[in-house]
């Protein structure tokens, strides 16, 4: 049913395919930011470096973007752009992972590397056009796809992460820098006047995601468990299906406007209450149809989610969507009774 390409979450496979690791799945042409929001990708032009010939036809088409294939984007040129969000707050894009960075005249709050050729050429950007070096790097969480390359950074840079995301690069040997700061619940960090909020939030779609909130931009950065006008990933098989939707509200309630997530196009704060509505709505559907003892296959057409059809990944990965979160009621209980 579904193309998705699934790759083993490893160092080997994030190194030797451009970081195409799907830890998350989101790095599906699918999902880029050209295929779901094609006309703001169109007017937005700012500080756009290309990689090439296919990486300028990626951008400028989404035809071109969904046509592609997760293993041949990894062949081409890769697409890398920075573009300015808010105030200092920039969105740094290889293919179809994001970071964002603060510019600050004492250096730079940077987040995830992505990889370290990735790393790389971000850090050149950093110096040509900013004049600047990375002196705090943030990991959003700790898989690989998005956190590898950290050691390009780690000559100027103080790395910072959850508490278990250190001890995760550290046990099992990732290839990136390092954790020097960690934190279980919260941090602010601060440099060049410019203030960055840290925040766990509880566990989502890894056990150590952060979000990383810049006050003064009135911007978010969080990865993997707030896509924007996008599913779930497949069957929610990495997920804390029940505290996920807590985490939802805890970042519902914080203070900004822009949220920029790790894969796929901006987004606002109304995204984030979008996508846990979403949710609800499908665990609402499954567990009143366990109550009436229907099948999984009664379930699946009963569920009214006809207000997302045009979300991206919806006609792949609805059903599977509903199956993943089946699968977690129907163990919940079993645990629970
Ligand atoms: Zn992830
Ligand atoms: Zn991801």
């Amino acid at each position: 049913m579904t193309r998705i390409a699934r790759f083993t979450c490893s160092n080997a496979a994030a190194d030797a395919v451009q970081a195409q690791c799907s830890c998350c799945g989101y790095d599906d042409p699918i999902f880029a930011p050209e295929a779901i929001a094609p006309e703001a990708f169109a007017r937005r032009d700012l500080f756009k470096r290309a990689g090439g010939l296919a990486g300028a036809a990626a951008l400028a088409s989404p035809l071109v973007a969904h046509a592609q294939t997760p293993q041949l984007a990894q062949a081409q040129s890769p697409v890398r752009e920075i573009v300015q969000i808010a105030g200092n707050v920039y969105r740094f894009r290889n293919n179809f992972h994001f970071s964002v960075f603060a510019v600050t005249p004492a250096g730079v709050v940077a987040t995830d590397p992505i990889n370290a050729d990735a790393a790389t050429w971000l850090k050149n950007e950093l110096r040509t056009r900013f004049n600047q070096s990375v002196r705090y790097l943030v990991y959003s969480h700790d898989h690989p796809d998005h956190i590898n390359g950290g050691e390009v950074f780690a000559d100027t840079a103080t790395v910072v992460a959850h508490a278990r995301a250190r001890d995760k690069i550290r046990d099992e040997r990732r290839r990136t820098a390092p954790v020097n700061i960690a934190f279980s619940e919260a941090l602010t960090l601060e440099l060049g006047g410019t203030v960055v909020d840290l925040e766990y939030v509880g566990r989502n779609h890894s056990d150590n995601s952060l979000v990383v909130r810049f006050p003064a931009a009135r911007t978010l950065f969080a990865v993997d468990f707030i896509p924007v006008e996008s599913v779930a990933f497949r069957d929610l098989h990495e997920g804390y299906v029940e505290e996920w939707f807590d985490s939802l509200k805890r970042v519902e309630a914080m203070d900004f406007d822009l949220l920029a997530p790790g894969h796929g196009p901006m987004g606002t704060k109304a995204h984030v209450r979008q996508f846990r509505e979403y949710l609800e709505t499908i665990r609402d559907g499954v567990l009143a149809g366990m109550r009436a003892g229907r099948s999984l296959e009664e379930i699946r057409p009963g569920i009214d989610l006809q207000k997302y059809a045009n979300w991206a990944g919806y006609a792949q990965m609805r059903d599977l969507n509903i199956d993943g979160m089946h699968r977690y009621y129907t163990l919940f209980s079993r645990r629970s009774g």
